[in-house]
């Protein structure tokens, strides 16, 4: 058994693990192959995620309102939008692939040269940086070429997907992980607090602005959400290698903050208590939200939110589907020892170079651009 397999084993529990096994649920990607760049059997792995606030949060979107909120069951109740979740995501996994370079990237680009002999991509990864937001060409600087801010080669762009230029040709790769958004499990009235702020003027130390008589906006309000408020959301995570999909979960369970302003306010905990392994996407966090408030339920327990997601992963799973439902399985992830979580990268991200060659053969074949 490799190392990988043994970390699924201790993480998923035997039963789990000996069925995903041996339905060959993960994808293989051992070398390059155009025919990889197309999904042949569906796997969607839903995993159902439970955030906690333990601290207050600021979930503010763009536009006017103070923080989103939504409608379930009748009620309105705060929620944060994918999007939000989806970037501290990436950036943690980003973080874990950073250490993961500085400690073992000369073991990377060795074992790449033997593996998949692309030049190109050996040269980027000889000195590999990953930047975390794409930047759009500014009309107002006249700059004439996007900068790539994505490298393109690495894990994270390749399971969240990138929209860079590619020196032959172009081709963007959508995200692998979709989610929606994760709703409050409690009523707005019952968990989000106003606060007012000082704005203290940097030079005269008070709340007088402008040197003349008038106060001037020297005081703000925030909305913030109460920490002990519970949300709920689901993400599907499509055609994931055993090593992509561990290093995911692992991403997840280590988000701490999410939101505005996070010096300050945002520090979460991540739990996974279900994952559906499925042939395609089933379940969603409004319908576990929706369950929950239509009982009457004005503020859910983390316990009462643990258990209707438990027993609504395994009401929405066919016989063939593989259910996993643990308790402590973020917890586990959060303290899997450094040595494995290497081995975990390094693994994905040589089934991610895999994959991205076959991608470039796939895109390349038909338009007659060469690599
Ligand atoms: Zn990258």
């Amino acid at each position: 058994m490799s190392v990988l397999e043994d970390v699924a084993l201790k993480l998923f529990g035997k039963d789990v693990f000996s069925k995903l096994r041996d339905e060959k649920w993960f994808v293989a990607r051992e070398k390059p192959d155009r025919l990889l760049a197309v999904p042949r059997r569906p796997r969607v792995a839903n995993v159902f995620v439970v955030v906690e606030a333990q601290s207050e949060l600021l979930i503010r979107h763009e536009g006017a309102d103070d923080f989103t909120e939504f409608e379930v069951a009748g009620r309105s109740v705060p929620g944060i939008l994918n999007t939000k979740m989806q970037a501290v995501w990436r950036r943690t996994m980003l973080g874990i692939q950073y250490d993961y370079y500085e400690k073992r990237g000369k073991n990377l680009v060795g074992t790449i040269k033997g593996k998949i002999a692309d030049e190109k991509y050996i040269a980027k990864l000889s000195s590999w940086v990953c930047y975390l937001a794409p930047r759009a060409r500014s009309a107002a600087k006249k700059e004439v070429e996007v900068i790539e801010p994505h490298c393109t080669v690495c894990p994270s762009c390749l399971i969240f997907g990138y929209a860079a230029q590619e020196e032959a040709g172009m081709y963007n790769v959508k995200s692998r992980v979709e989610g929606d958004v994760y709703y409050g499990l409690c009523t707005s009235a019952k968990c989000v607090v106003q606060r007012t702020f000082n704005a203290v003027d940097d030079v005269t130390k008070t709340t007088i602005y402008g040197g003349g008589e008038e106060r001037t906006g020297a005081l703000y309000r925030l909305s913030l959400i109460e920490p002990g408020t519970v949300f709920v959301g689901k993400v599907a995570l499509r055609d994931m290698t055993l090593a992509e999909l561990l290093l995911a979960l692992v991403a997840l369970a280590r988000i701490s903050r999410v939101g505005g302003r996070q010096t300050h306010f945002g520090r979460i905990k991540v739990y996974v208590p279900a994952i559906v392994f499925s042939g395609f996407e089933k379940g969603s966090g409004y319908e576990v939200a929706q369950q929950l408030l239509s009982k009457g339920i004005e503020k859910a327990s983390l316990e009462e939110a643990l258990n209707t997601v438990t027993s609504y992963a395994r009401s929405i799973a066919s016989s063939e589907d593989i259910v996993l439902v643990s308790r402590d399985l973020a917890d586990k992830l959060r303290s899997l020892e450094l040595n494995k979580l290497y081995d975990i990268v390094e693994q994905a991200w040589l089934d991610v170079l895999v994959f991205k060659k076959s991608l470039d053969m796939f895109a390349y074949s038909s338009t007659g651009k060469k690599r």
